[in-house]
């Protein structure tokens, strides 16, 4: 109805006003009612005093009978950024009242007199709820220490790694614990869309002046997956001048990446150094005991009775991140739930059917020499070779290491399956490959990455 209306209030108005004030509202149609949510009270007031009558008579053009009322309101200005987060419910015009501050936020600012603004913070996100293991344990001390001593050495306080691994659990949990301690303080959560798509509603409807006042009263400003800023450069160049001015008045900035800043392409890089000033740490995929210790605690958190067995033998066949984790979890609790039975191996191999037949059949060992192959610019014909020389020694260690890792092949069979070894040379390349992993920091970064390709 509202769509049909729509296209009466384009013929009725001039371009000008249609754009400017009719296409920014947002329309909730329910049974006798349209409720039209504008993003601004500025567009809120302009609209309720000149074009009320226009809307109210295209709505009974495109519904003759019976037409539904019209009630314009406001709608919050960040209700579509909670898509990590919960999401509010825009509050109603008469809550806006300057005496009364509306109740999107958490907390009120009270002692400086300015209005709550909205945290967009999850409140389960939190450091409690976090699991820490070999993967995490440097991000996450980081993250308390920024907590502890925000606007400090750590800033800005950057967080990069793949999908799934808790950047934006992290990130929300320092928000909430800055907001423990201080009640009040102005910390805000954006995803870097988010900040986008604000800065550009608030150039075309001239309200940047109030964009840049608000981001740089900010305590606290945590921004998540920066990689989105990439080419866009308006966004950069207020982002930046925000940035600076925060860091300025040591307020704590936090970002958030899928890889390593300077590795971000198209972003400025004046950015990309400043990103570097404070801290930059990465979150790596859960080794298999973090994810044992992850499917436990959620199950805690779920009410799933998941006896260890079971969780050892997840853990070992799932190695995707922890969002795949919980939701596989969530399907073995729930077919558990259905069927009304416990728990076992046996259920869940049923359960996650699928799932597990997709990793087995990607986890191939001629499917882990051609990915390893791949990745070293090598040739698998290299990796089953006799040649010592390092290029092809090394990375055929790795697909021997990786095989004994991923699947469940014995030694001497992957031994064969590597142009004939013997099971001892598989063993040496395992325990070789672990101590180099130790040490060496691009080497186990690699083994890393691998083991993502060939599971993902
Ligand atoms: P990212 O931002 O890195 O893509 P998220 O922070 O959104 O990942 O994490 C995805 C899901 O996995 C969330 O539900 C989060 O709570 C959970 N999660 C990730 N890492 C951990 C962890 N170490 N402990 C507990 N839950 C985690
Ligand atoms: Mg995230």
């Amino acid at each position: 109805l509202w769509a049909q209306s729509l296209k009466h209030l384009e013929n009725d108005l001039n371009d000008q006003q249609f754009h400017t004030w009719i296409r920014p509202l947002q329309a909730i149609e329910e049974d006798s009612v349209i409720r039209l949510l504008a993003p601004s009270t500025f567009i809120l007031d302009w609209v309720n005093k000149k074009l009320m009558d226009n809307i109210r008579q295209a709505v009974a053009t495109a519904s003759p009978v019976n037409p539904p009322e019209v009630k314009l309101e406001i709608g919050d200005y960040t209700v579509e950024s909670a898509n990590e987060t919960e999401r509010t419910v825009p509050q109603p015009l008469q809550s806006k009242n300057k005496s009364e501050t509306p109740t999107t936020s958490k907390t009120s600012d009270k002692t400086s007199g300015k209005s709550a603004i909205k945290h967009n913070l999850n409140t389960s996100f939190t450091f409690e709820t976090f699991v820490e293991g070999k993967a995490n344990q440097l991000a996450a001390a980081a993250a308390r220490q920024v907590a502890e001593n925000p606007g400090g050495s750590y800033n800005p306080f950057f967080i990069y790694g793949g999908v799934g691994l808790g950047k934006t659990h992290l990130m929300h949990a320092i928000g909430n614990q800055l907001m423990k301690d201080k009640p009040g303080a102005r910390v805000v959560y954006l995803h870097s869309e988010r900040f986008v798509a604000d800065m550009v509603n608030a150039l075309r409807h001239n309200k940047i002046d109030d964009f840049k006042r608000f981001y740089r009263s900010l305590d606290a400003l945590l921004i998540d997956d920066i990689q989105f800023f990439a080419n866009k450069e308006q966004s950069q160049e207020e982002f930046f001048h925000t940035f600076n001015t925060l860091l300025e008045g040591n307020k704590q900035v936090i970002l958030t990446s899928d890889r390593f800043p300077k590795e971000v392409d198209g972003l400025e890089d004046r950015l990309k150094s400043r990103f570097g000033w404070g801290l930059t740490i990465a979150v790596e995929p859960p080794e298999f005991e973090m994810r044992v210790a992850i499917l436990l605690k959620k199950a805690s958190e779920y009410g799933v009775v998941l006896p260890d067995e079971v969780a050892f033998f997840i853990a070992k066949r799932l190695r995707g991140n922890v969002r795949d984790l919980e939701g596989a979890l969530k399907r073995v609790g729930a077919y558990a739930q259905f069927t009304q039975q416990t728990l076992t191996v046996d259920l869940v191999k049923e359960a996650l059917k699928d799932l597990l037949a997709l990793q087995q059949k990607m986890v191939t060992l001629e499917n882990i020499q051609k990915t390893v192959a791949d990745y070293y610019k090598i040739r698998v014909a290299d990796i089953l070779s006799k040649r010592r020389s390092r290029n092809v020694a090394r990375p055929r260690q790795m697909a021997m290491a990786i095989a004994k890792e991923l699947t469940n092949h014995s030694l001497p069979e992957i031994g064969d399956a590597f142009g004939g070894r013997d099971h001892t040379t598989v063993l040496h390349a395992v325990r070789k490959v672990k101590e180099l992993r130790e040490t060496d920091h691009h080497l186990d970064e690699d083994f890393n990455s691998l083991i993502r390709i060939i599971t993902n």
